[in-house]
């Protein structure tokens, strides 16, 4: 796509954030429901597929591209883009990066389009921050006793937990380690469409902010997938997953930026409306203080991420910058909103005023696809081999 269409794609979106979420984010917050018909609405737009590929029925955008869509969709509450975000990021690009050319064939134009929805599904209960440690099997059909009862292909069984949209998963890229054969002890990763019989989804987590955006835990037992389920070559899961989360903490960083501008121009609008002490708060220095540091924040991070994007489509860089970018920007997005809640007052801590419910959403942004300290260790370990 070239830039003029991606201005004209962006322009959309900024009209869909304002007249159609916006509007409803305090009504999202309070029923953890997304509003009737914008599923649809954001499918016929083809953000369903942005970072897919046009040969498979996706927008195609490079990284540089997507960053700054992504920063649009931050403007509003993240579940707006959470309907999307696995297909074009963790969950579509396994098989992107570790897909046949038939599995690509057969399961992308779906997420594209968005008839489907895709899940990823590494964590675990022992197996967060360290996913190498995941305990999920995959064994050979072939190594068992009921080989002749079942034909060929793999036994997944294990148990993954805050898998985002699960609940509406029609397919999940579940990382499991070999117990036996050549690739014993490796990672693969295997599609398992969610109606497999063993593959049970459980109830919504409760989570403290993102509402309308789902997550749950997802047990699979004694689950039977052909052999054209495993991705790409047995063990080559773990690096597929490594690659995935590296585009995956681009696109948080850019949604942080998008989050962060809002929590501003929140804070902006405020200040200029509140009176007290027979002045507008904005006239104070010291708000005026908070909103330039806020302004400072916003705008380092939009830099660090565009800068980053462009690296990551050059191939010059494709870890550092991700992880730095991630690191920054998350932890920016949580000071611009903590500034936004202190300018508001007593207000920013009721539930219904945006600036609460934005210092709830942002502060997963920190945690999830490799916490503060995970990005900490990566970019030093870049740094120091
Ligand atoms: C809402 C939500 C959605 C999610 N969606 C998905 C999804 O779609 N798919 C998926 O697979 N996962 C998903 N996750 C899981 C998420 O990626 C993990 O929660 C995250 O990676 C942290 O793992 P953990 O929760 O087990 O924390 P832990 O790994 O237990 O970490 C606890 C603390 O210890 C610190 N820590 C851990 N190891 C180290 C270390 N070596 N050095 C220094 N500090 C360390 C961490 O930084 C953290 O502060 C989601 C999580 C949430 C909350």
């Amino acid at each position: 796509m070239d830039d003029a269409d991606l201005d004209d794609v962006i322009s959309t979106i900024r009209d869909l954030v304002r007249t159609r979420v916006i509007p409803f984010e305090a009504e999202i917050d309070a029923t953890d429901e997304m509003p009737a018909g914008l599923r649809e609405e954001a499918a016929r737009m083809g953000l369903f597929g942005f970072a897919i590929p046009e040969e498979y029925g996706g927008l195609g955008l490079s990284m540089a591209q997507e960053v700054r869509l992504v920063m649009e969709l931050g403007y509003t509450t993240p579940a707006l883009r959470s309907m999307f975000g696995t297909n074009n990021g963790i969950a579509g690009h396994v098989l992107l990066e570790g897909g046949t050319r038939e599995q690509k064939k057969l399961y992308l134009p779906k997420l594209a389009s968005g008839q489907w929805t895709a899940s990823f599904a590494l964590t675990e209960e022992q197996a967060g921050s360290d996913p190498a440690g995941l305990a999920t099997s995959v064994a050979d059909v072939s190594d068992e006793a009921d080989r002749r009862a079942s034909g060929d292909g793999y036994v997944i069984n294990g148990l993954k937990r805050f898998i985002t949209n699960a609940p509406l998963a029609d397919v999940f890229m579940v990382f499991a380690r070999h117990s036996g054969g050549e690739a014993k002890g490796k990672i693969s990763a295997l599609l398992v469409e969610a109606g497999t019989p063993g593959v049970t989804v459980g109830p919504r987590d409760e989570k403290m902010g993102q509402h309308g955006a789902w997550t749950s835990e997802v047990r699979f037992e004694d689950v039977r997938v052909p052999p054209d389920a495993l991705i790409g070559t047995p063990g080559e899961g773990y690096v597929t997953a490594m690659r995935c989360l590296a585009h995956g903490r681009l696109h948080i960083a850019a949604m942080c930026v998008g989050l962060a501008q809002r929590a501003l121009d929140e804070t902006i609008a405020y200040a200029r409306d509140r009176h007290q002490g027979g002045h507008a708060i904005a006239e104070y220095q010291l708000i005026q203080g908070l909103i330039a540091d806020s302004q400072t924040d916003v705008m380092a991070g939009r830099a660090l991420v565009l800068s980053a994007a462009a690296d990551f489509d050059s191939g010059a860089d494709r870890r550092l910058g991700p992880s730095c970018a991630k690191y920054f920007a998350s932890e920016m997005v949580c000071r611009v909103a903590d500034r936004a809640v202190q300018v508001h007052g007593g207000v920013g801590y009721m539930r219904g005023v945006s600036v609460e419910r934005i210092y709830r959403d942002a502060r997963l942004f920190r945690i999830y696809e490799g916490t503060s300290q995970i990005q900490q260790l990566v970019i030093a370990r870049e740094l120091l081999r």
